[in-house]
């Protein structure tokens, strides 16, 4: 039997359950400029709290935040870039002004005035400190009042062959806020990335019109010994090097070395001033549950981030509204539609919780807060769902597995996907470091078992090709712009078995008491071994 078949099964297995029209009523609502954008502490935040906690009461679920309201707070600062910002590099006295936005991009870390005059440049390689495998480009280099320079990604994504960093996959020493706690140990001021495409799985464009947008962080600020972080664009960073006679490839090479050594690029210094507002303020983690029948004190846990990237910042242009209709409207939306889809149903055994995370895009905070003070213990999470789907798509023949390799979640999901007529596939970009970039990886990392995953590209009309040719669309385009809108020609036949897949794999991980954990050597396993004890087996 060919597949076809399988997916008209998997058709009829879907459509009880699920329903693509109501997903998409939620999604049309959510990213309306009603909602302004959901920017935490915006006025999207409180209308989005109130649409979600009613959604979920007239599903017929419970309160499942603290003191039995349907939010959790989330304590954080927001941090406004005032305008008049400016950032420089100087070669032998001759001084080159960037435009943060278009040339490069500038965070600041702190609150009030930043002033750095003239600070040495280090070049650090990939900037990525990893003692277990011996690799530190700062062992016996002196960062202080120095602005170090570093590539993007980890040592061996592009070098054909695996230096100890899982070749192309991207771990998560490679990943950008990596680099800025490693050279911030290290004692640097501050950091610049340099800009490319691959290494940083997205154009330019992405960071720049980003640049504007404020930064947040968990309350209390606590303030940085670095000052700043930021991306230089390519052609920026290669005509830096070129008037300090360097030349970027060979300097790839290099630091492809285990024992490259961080070094300061002669007569080369950065100079940057800004002025920060911080302002402190509550947001919301929105939680909602099914109390389990049998097994009520163990939990799955599906999550979604409602935020979305709010209003412009002062220097944006035209449309002031990023809507964020696909990232994440639409892992919202299908949250709320399997929350209606087990209500409805059999009552599980074990607790299903249902949470919409807040801050997701300022470094998933939300989630982090959660993570590091649960409502319900972490030792009895059985699994975190994370929906987050990046793009919407019509009906497909797979699923795609984000991250694989890590945990006998997987397993379940393929049979579950199995069930609905669908084969699970993995993303074709491990590079891009996706599972290090939502909200599932605050729980993984404390070793719950936690799994993420997407609507596939291999599309029932039109195959792979049409199904990247969306998906490219979306990434060189909309994400993380004000046209990530609602998209009325949608089907969210997609989104649809997406929910289907992640309402089976749920039910069974609700229903059958196992405890999956972490395939061997995973580094997550190790925090989930110490609770062992805590874990009643199934009988
Ligand atoms: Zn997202």
């Amino acid at each position: 039997m060919g597949f076809l078949p399988l997916v008209f099964a998997a058709a009829t297995a879907v459509a009880p359950i699920v329903s693509a029209e109501r997903i998409r009523e939620d999604v049309r609502v959510l990213a309306s400029d009603e909602f302004a954008g959901r920017g935490p502490g915006e006025a999207g935040e409180d209308r989005t709290v109130e649409y979600l906690s009613k959604a979920f009461a007239a599903a017929g679920l419970e309160p499942g935040g603290v003191d039995g309201l349907w939010s959790q707070p989330v304590h954080l600062v927001r941090l406004d870039r005032q305008s008049g910002a400016r950032l420089s590099l100087t070669v032998d006295g001759q001084t080159q002004s960037l435009t943060p936005g278009d040339n490069a991009t500038l965070v600041l870390r702190n609150a009030g005035r930043t002033e750095v005059e003239d600070a040495p440049i280090v070049f650090g390689g990939y900037g990525v400190v990893d003692s277990s495998r011996g690799w530190d480009p700062y062992r016996g280099v002196d960062l202080s009042g120095k602005i170090v320079v570093v590539l993007a990604n980890d040592p061996d994504f592009e070098a054909g062959h695996d230096l100890g960093f899982e070749g192309r996959r991207m771990v998560l020493a490679g990943r950008i806020g990596s680099k800025f706690e490693a050279a911030s140990r290290a004692g640097a001021l501050g950091v610049l990335v340099i800009h490319e495409d691959a290494a940083a799985s997205y154009p330019f464009m992405q960071v720049g019109s980003g640049d504007a947008l404020p930064a947040f962080v968990l309350a209390p600020l606590k303030p940085s010994p670095m000052q700043f972080t930021g991306w230089l664009r390519r052609d920026v960073a290669t005509d830096l090097l070129a008037r300090t006679s360097l030349e970027l490839d060979s300097l790839k090479r290099s630091a492809r070395e285990p024992s490259f050594s961080a070094f300061a690029i002669g007569r080369a210094t950065v100079s940057a001033s800004a002025d920060v507002r911080a302002t402190e303020f509550t947001s919301h983690n929105v939680l909602a549950r099914i109390k389990g029948s049998s097994r009520p004190d163990e939990y799955v846990i599906y999550g979604a981030h409602w935020d979305a990237n709010g209003r412009n910042g002062p220097d944006g242009k035209g449309d002031e509204i990023r809507n964020g209709a696909v990232d994440n409207a639409t892992g919202t939306a299908e949250m709320l539609e399997l929350a209606r889809a087990f209500a409805k149903g059999p009552r599980p055994a074990r607790t299903m919780v249902f949470a919409a995370w807040t801050a997701e895009e300022k470094g998933l905070l939300g989630a982090e807060a959660y993570a590091a003070n649960p409502i319900y213990p972490l030792a009895k999470t059985a699994a975190v769902i994370n929906l987050d789907p990046h793009v919407v798509l019509p009906a497909a023949r797979n699923i795609e597995l984000i991250g694989g390799g890590r945990t006998e979640l997987e397993l379940r999901l393929a049979e579950s996907a199995a069930k609905v007529g669908l084969r699970v596939t993995l993303e074709p970009n491990p590079e891009a470091g996706w599972y290090f970039r939502s909200d599932h990886f605050p729980f993984a990392k404390r070793g719950v078992p936690a799994i993420a995953f997407r609507a596939g590209r291999d599309l029932v009309d039109g195959g792979t090709a049409a199904g990247n040719a969306i998906v490219e669309t979306y990434n060189a385009r909309d994400y993380h712009q004000t046209t990530d809108a609602f998209d009325p020609g949608w089907t969210f036949a997609g989104t649809a078995q997406e929910a289907a897949v992640a309402y089976e794999l749920g039910r069974t991980l609700a229903n059958d008491g196992g405890w999956p954990g972490w395939y061997p050597g995973v580094e997550y396993g190790a925090a989930r071994i110490s609770s062992d004890a805590e874990r009643i087996p199934a009988k």
